[in-house]
């Protein structure tokens, strides 16, 4: 459509400030040509466990179709509280300390808007899931990033973010097991983040998205499981990748009761509640789905395993992931940037991924390849990637 006024310097200064998802563009492209093997989405290429998607079916049969609680179903919340208290032995109370979301997109921006004033600092060790910044800026906050190392397994030390604190710093946002890198924190490294959160004051959102997803001895630490950190932690997670559920859009937040009080309050004039379709199948997942989650996580592995020995043997620098379903290799020897890397390959060997640039500055010399996908698919984008690095060099 063709505008007659200047529309754009109408907008926010939030939306100003923020520029579109790098990682949509380039679905945008692929989606155009024939032949793409996309290793871009960060989705899982299962269909929802059958048991689920029937609760929801019978649900609807039953005549389930109101708006819920603006909190989310009180059965729910109670299956949120048992999964805590049997993994991570951390109590939730259902009444208080709960608010059921629209996925953790929402959760994260509502945490976001509840707890910062403009010009508060979040602390986000980058390379990191594209919302965290934007949904800082949006809510008025400033991002500041704190790059994680390859040599340290992408891993963030107290160290690190002690370069970056400033008397404005509110809020440290980490997400582990990590988007973009598969990297993990363990309970030791943690525990150093938690004296350092303890020392600053901070509010600590983790996601905790990916929770379900590690692999081999590695065993996920819930932060606030952590000695002191549940009180000021905002914990994040969903049922879009654990279990599949990705177009149903249900997450969770839980926090201490003033925050979750705080929390509910945006959720309630903005969203009101989570669909109760969503909310019937999570209630389902928690219940009965660990089985079908188990049985994705394994043959995850399977392909993280591939991938990974697949991308080392080309030359391709990688660290082995240790969570999520993503690989993040350095691709700098080829002499590309990532944008250039993605959009040549993209271009000469139709295969999607994601430069690394999208995920932060020190994103950049990697790409993201997710391998929820098909093990041959993963082969086949693995012997595409190895002809276009054997014809193409800067
Ligand atoms: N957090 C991380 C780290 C993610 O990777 C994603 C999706 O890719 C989300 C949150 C959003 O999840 P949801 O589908 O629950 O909104």
């Amino acid at each position: 459509m063709e505008t007659k006024k200047d529309w754009a310097s109408r907008l926010s200064p939030g939306v100003n400030a923020i520029a579109p998802s790098g990682i949509r563009k380039f679905f945008d492209i692929a989606a155009q040509m024939d032949d793409v093997i996309s290793l871009g989405v960060g989705e899982p290429d299962f269909v929802t466990p059958w048991p689920i998607r029937e609760s929801c079916v019978y649900g609807l049969e039953q005549g389930y179709t109101s708006y819920t609680a603006n909190r989310g179903l009180p059965e729910l919340r109670q299956e949120i509280c048992n999964h805590y208290q049997k993994n991570y032995d951390v109590t939730y109370d259902a009444a208080t300390d709960v608010l059921v979301t629209v996925g953790v997109s929402e959760a994260l921006d509502i945490a976001m808007r509840a707890i910062l004033a403009p010009g508060d600092e979040v602390l986000i060790p980058e390379p990191c899931y594209v919302s965290y910044q934007a949904c800082t800026t949006l809510a008025g906050g400033v991002p500041v990033a704190v790059p994680a190392k390859i040599e340290n397994e992408f891993r963030i030390t107290p160290a690190e973010l002690e370069e970056h604190v400033t008397e404005r710093t509110k809020v440290l946002l980490i997400g582990y097991p990590n988007n973009p890198t598969g990297a993990i924190m363990t309970r030791k490294d943690l525990l150093a983040i938690a004296d350092f959160a303890e020392k600053h004051d901070l509010i600590v959102i983790s996601d905790e998205i990916y929770g379900d997803l590690t692999y081999g001895d590695e065993e996920h630490v819930c932060f606030s499981s952590l000695p002191g950190m549940q009180e000021r932690t905002i914990l994040l997670n969903g049922f879009s990748k654990a279990y599949a559920m990705t177009g149903w859009r249900i997450g969770y937040a839980l926090a201490n009761p003033t925050l979750t009080a705080a929390m509910t309050k945006i959720h309630q004039y903005t969203m009101l509640c989570a669909p109760i379709t969503a909310q019937i199948a999570a209630v389902e997942a928690l219940r009965h789905g660990e089985k079908y989650m188990k049985k994705m996580v394994a043959e995850y592995d399977r392909r993280r395993r591939l991938i990974y020995d697949g991308l080392t043997k080309m030359g391709l620098e990688c660290f082995e992931p240790k969570g999520a379903f993503y690989i993040f290799p350095n691709i700098s020897s080829t002499g590309y940037t990532s944008n250039e890397f993605a959009e040549e390959l993209l271009k000469a060997e139709h295969v999607a991924l994601v430069p690394g640039s999208a995920f932060g500055a020190c994103g950049e010399g990697h790409v993201r390849c997710s391998y929820a996908t098909s093990i041959d698919k993963i082969s086949e984008a693995l012997n595409r990637i190895e002809n276009f690095l054997k014809n193409h060099k800067k």
